[in-house]
């Protein structure tokens, strides 16, 4: 039997490549904080995690506490918080570079022991700094993700 010979691209003809797109429509699962997504899709409501035995609360949630490795219950914290750091974004990738300047902070709302990472609007990007109060605001529409809601100042 004859080895085969690895075919080489025809020199008059060279591969020609363009930038294109694929879409899919798929199901992506949130699993074990699907509570968390689904009580601000449907209620526009903030939940944390709290660990049963040394009463750490998440927020972001978790199933498991990470310093006692129990799992975790579901709370209701409000929607408030305080600003812990934050950053003005200037520049960004082609989804979000038209909501350029904005504002990226970790904020401790009220009930949490953890920091959550969300975009705080403002009138003015300067206005954003860290011990400020602020508060969560739902879109109207939701679709159970973290853009569904932003924050703004008290
Ligand atoms: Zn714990």
């Amino acid at each position: 039997m004859m080895a085969r010979k690895k075919k080489e691209p025809r020199p008059d003809v060279v591969p020609f490549e363009i930038p294109d797109r694929i879409e899919m429509n798929y199901r992506y699962s949130y699993g074990g904080i699907s509570p968390f997504f689904r009580a601000i899709k449907e209620e526009a409501k903030l939940l944390g995690s709290r660990c049963a035995r040394c009463k750490k609360t998440y927020l972001p949630p978790r199933i498991n506490c990470s310093q006692c490795y129990r799992p975790t219950k579901w709370v209701p914290l409000g929607n408030e918080g305080t600003v812990i750091t934050c950053t003005t974004v200037y520049y960004a990738t082609s989804r979000f570079f038209s909501k350029t300047p904005f504002v990226c902070a970790y904020i401790r709302v009220d009930g949490a022991d953890t920091l959550l990472l969300q975009n705080i609007i403002l009138d003015e990007v300067t206005q954003a700094r860290p011990g400020i109060r602020v508060r969560a605001l739902f879109r109207p529409e939701r679709k159970g993700e973290m853009a569904d809601f932003y924050f703004v100042p008290v």
